[in-house]
């Protein structure tokens, strides 16, 4: 069994080839994979499934010809793609995943979470993440013409690139307690997510047994990243358009 994890691609018109790299991705390592999880921030910015923009349609295509040939494709919504919705997971035969949730992987209990929800020191994301994942909000905020929405995202993007810039970085990491203390609310040894753009694989003592979290990397034009877990354990391993 082969289970492939990628998040962070942060797919936006003005890098094609981070798009490219993706589809790459999914003509190759991704078809003899047994499943593919995509654990949030897909896209850079999402409006709503009703925005028939690039990369948005090519993406869905790709990811229909992937899963249409036998290989399952899970998606968890990430803090900047919580929007994406049951149109486009049809369109691109995609399976909405909830927030968090736990996966049998070869046997073992698995958490999946984007990791937004792990950086706890960061308090004024925090906020602003109850606000945009409320079902109200959200049902008001599609409700608006695609224009305003447009807008509204370009808005919402240029103060989060502020605010990150003014944060200092340990805030935006995870925060250890919190970690511990969702991986003992679900009874888990083992957690995967990305979000912080910090890949790594750390191995630790979770209440005196082995516990494990696995930190997916961001992708970038010329290099993306992808978990494999097979029988040989868990690795990291970089993709690129000529080679990986
Ligand atoms: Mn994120």
């Amino acid at each position: 069994m082969t289970t492939l994890f990628i998040a962070d691609l942060h797919l936006e018109p003005a890098c094609p080839a981070r798009t490219a790299l993706l589809l790459a991705f999914l003509q190759r390592q991704a078809r003899s994979a047994d499943a593919l999880y995509i654990l949030g921030d897909l896209f850079e910015a999402w409006i709503g499934d009703d925005d028939d923009a690039e990369p948005g349609p090519t993406v869905a295509a790709a990811l229909r010809t992937l899963t249409e040939g036998g290989v399952p494709v899970f998606f968890l919504h990430g803090n900047r793609d919580f929007l994406l919705g049951e149109r486009f997971a049809a369109a691109a035969g995609l399976r909405l995943l909830p927030e968090s949730g736990v996966i049998d992987l070869a046997g073992e209990r698995v958490l999946l979470l984007h990791g937004d929800t792990l950086c706890t020191d960061d308090r004024d994301y925090q906020a602003f993440r109850a606000q945009v994942r409320n079902p109200v909000w959200q049902a008001q905020m599609l409700a608006l013409p695609l224009t305003q929405r447009r807008a509204l995202a370009g808005q919402l993007r240029e103060s989060s690139r502020q605010a990150t810039g003014q944060k200092a970085a340990e805030i935006m990491d995870v925060h250890q307690t919190e970690v511990e203390r969702i991986m003992r609310l679900h009874g888990v040894q083992r957690l995967i997510h990305g979000h912080t753009h910090r890949p790594a694989i750390h191995d630790g003592l979770l209440d005196g047994q082995p516990a494990r979290r696995a930190v997916l990397g961001d992708w970038r034009d010329d290099q993306g990243n992808v978990l494999r877990c097979d029988g040989f354990g868990w690795r990291l391993e970089s993709l690129t358009l000529s080679g990986g």
